[in-house]
């Protein structure tokens, strides 16, 4: 959502299948900052010099743009900058960190080599980028929402929607009870609801971290922080009322992956007490984002054969600039403008897939759970299900999913998913079905949604 468009008078409507910020941006450790790992090497690498440029210096302008937001429309959300740092505590990588510093000082950007960090741990080598920002990512985004409303615009929460369709003068969107007709359709609901057009489910996979937030009495220090290491640990301090909390994140692996998630939070937990022994955890959650094969989000145009449709998704986990971005390029194509960075983004863009181990990966998943799985009858039954567990059984012949709860009550269901019938897996730490295509996710009653 974006206050131009309000400014310009524009009748908006805003429609929320759940409550408003209670998925991935209610969630985020929402670091606003262009350090997105280590990254320019690879754009430059990949693209070009003049392609890293723009790509910095949109997620830079995106820092300054949110801070005037954040003035402009009175928000209160902690915003603050600080000083991010992607680290290594590994040898291998110490020759990465250099390639990185000495890209983005190519770009003219002043990032720094430095070999310690604020943060209590032994470092071998880390990329620093000076004024880098946070914010409380759920106090900023209700504080968009009563802008929204003070401008007269209207915001449905609860209000799933299940198609947008071309009619003669734009586009009709379905819900439940009602259409809405307007001009411009903007598709903001992390995965793409719709497929065809578009195709994001061939283009697009979705990956999982967990966060944990401690309280210590030791001081924590400023600054944001990442490991270069795979899956990488990501750390900052935030205010949270009248205290001072760390927030660790990590533990990523694609949505639906068949792995065993119970260490999740332990391993973070560990992390913690190893650095502060007297801290305690305060809170635990998990949350996803979808990743573009080449790395870049999709802004722009949902389709060719679309217009005035528009998407914006695939931010890699690192939303909070590239959602701004989006915001601008979107508002800029509905009044009819240019945007600087509109082809950088583009939704529509045909390049060669740069990540070829992750398309691989996408295909070998999607043959596995729509073909080869689905024909194989699983050799567990339900007799020897214990207690907490689930896993799919065959049933008269049939796949069911089933989970026996800590009562010893059973709860079956069909286990392939209602997007495009890949084949689901159970998450032995959230006791949700999971799909390893494209990452939706279900309570073990498939009454619930809770991501798609
Ligand atoms: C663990 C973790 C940490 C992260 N940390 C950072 C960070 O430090 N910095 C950073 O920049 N980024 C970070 N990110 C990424 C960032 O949080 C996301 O990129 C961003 O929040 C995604 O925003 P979104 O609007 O696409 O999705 P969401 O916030 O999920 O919003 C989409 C909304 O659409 C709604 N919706 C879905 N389907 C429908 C429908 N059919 N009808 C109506 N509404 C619908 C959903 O209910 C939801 O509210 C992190 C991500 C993760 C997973």
């Amino acid at each position: 959502m974006h206050i131009i468009w309000l400014r310009n008078g524009f009748n908006v409507v805003v429609l929320e299948k759940d409550k408003i910020a209670c998925k991935t941006s209610g969630n985020t450790t929402a670091k606003i900052t262009s350090q997105h790992g280590l990254f320019y090497k690879y754009l430059i690498d990949s693209f070009s010099k003049s392609y890293a440029k723009s790509y910095l210096q949109a997620n830079e302008e995106a820092i300054s743009n949110i801070e005037n937001i954040i003035d402009l429309e009175n928000i209160s959300c902690n915003f603050s900058y600080q000083d991010a740092y992607v680290y290594t505590q590994d040898n291998k990588y110490l020759s990465d960190i250099k390639e990185e510093v000495s890209a983005l000082n190519k770009l003219n950007f002043p990032a720094e080599f430095v070999s310690n960090i604020p943060l209590k741990l032994e470092i071998i080598a880390a990329i620093k980028f000076p004024k880098q920002a946070t914010f409380h990512p759920r106090k900023y985004i209700l504080g968009l929402c009563n802008s929204i409303l003070n401008s007269g615009c209207k915001i449905y929460e609860n209000t799933k929607v299940y198609d947008v369709k071309k009619d003669l003068n734009g586009y009709v969107t379905y819900t439940k009870n009602n259409k809405i007709y307007s001009r411009s359709v903007i598709i903001a609901t992390n995965y793409p609801i719709i497929n065809f057009p578009g195709f994001y489910f061939l283009k697009m996979y979705q990956e999982k971290s967990y966060v944990i937030a401690i309280k210590t009495k030791e001081t924590l220090p400023d600054g944001m922080y990442i490991s270069k290491e795979t899956p990488s640990i990501s750390f900052r301090t935030i205010d949270c009322e009248n205290q001072k909390l760390m927030l660790i994140a990590g533990g990523s692996h694609k949505t639906g992956e068949k792995i065993d998630l119970k260490n999740r939070y332990n391993n973070l937990e560990k992390i913690a007490k190893s650095m502060y022994p007297d801290c305690e955890v305060l809170y635990r959650w998990s949350t996803q984002d979808c990743i573009s094969l080449d790395k870049i989000p999709y802004i722009g145009h949902f389709s060719q054969i679309m217009p005035n449709l528009f998407v914006a998704t695939g931010y890699k986990k690192w939303g909070m600039t590239s959602s701004n971005i989006a915001a601008n390029i979107i508002t800029d194509k509905i009044l009819g403008n240019s945007n600087q960075y509109e082809d950088i983004f583009k939704a529509t863009r045909l390049k060669p897939i740069k990540n070829k181990d992750e398309l691989k990966n996408m295909i070998k998943e999607s043959v596995n759970s729509l073909v080869i799985e689905k024909f194989k009858l699983p050799e567990d039954t339900i007799n020897n299900l214990n207690v907490d567990e689930g896993k799919i059984v065959e049933i008269n012949g049939k796949k069911v999913g089933v989970y026996k709860n800590k009562e010893g009550r059973i709860y079956q269901v069909n286990p392939v998913c209602t997007h495009l019938g890949c084949e689901l897996s159970w998450n032995n730490l959230e006791k949700t079905w999971d799909c390893p295509c494209h990452g939706s996710r279900f309570d073990y009653m498939r009454k619930f949604y809770l991501f798609s």
